[in-house]
């Protein structure tokens, strides 16, 4: 572990700090409503590491847990003092830890983008403009408006409706 490049940050007050180490395994844009609301902003700058990647080294997080009207589970952990989401579970993604991006210490957005995609653009702010070539109009796993990555083919055993989130517009 001590070989990768390693990273903190934490949340707005400080109570909670946190370690990352290595490289992400995807980052995203989402702009899905529940980022929106989580972040009270346009969208969600979401970077996934592996469990064993992220290390909390300060602080107490609560968990708030709520299921989305297709029955999928996320789990938000954030901290109790300021309120800030650093991190979260998807159902998806069993094993992985989602991390607010702007929670980094600077340079916040030190990853690499080049697998980068954003996802959830039907509910994009119309004045929002992001450069990543993958674009998806929901998950990136179906119904890609692009699909320049051989690794995110559409998985055919997901049922289209089940990732559906955006039904409010
Ligand atoms: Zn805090
Ligand atoms: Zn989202």
């Amino acid at each position: 572990m001590n070989e990768q490049e390693t990273h903190t940050g934490g949340c707005s007050c400080g109570a909670v700090r946190y370690e990352s180490h290595g490289k992400p395994t995807r980052a995203a844009v989402c702009h899905c409503r529940y980022c929106q609301t989580r972040t009270g902003s346009a969208f969600g700058m979401n970077v996934y590491f592996e469990d064993s990647q992220i290390k909390v080294t300060s602080g107490e997080l609560k968990e708030y847990s709520f299921s989305n009207n297709a029955n999928r589970h996320f789990h938000n952990r954030f901290c109790p003092k300021c309120g800030t989401t650093v991190f979260w579970r998807i159902e998806m993604r069993p094993g992985w830890t989602g991390v607010a991006a702007g929670t980094f210490d600077a340079p916040s957005f030190w990853f690499e983008t080049d697998e980068a995609v954003q996802i959830f653009t039907r509910t994009k702010a119309p004045f929002v403009n992001v450069s990543f070539s993958d674009s998806h109009e929901t998950a990136a796993y179906y119904s890609p408006t692009h699909n320049d990555h051989p690794g995110l083919m559409i998985r055919e055993e997901q049922p289209l409706q089940s990732f559906d989130l955006i039904a409010h517009d």
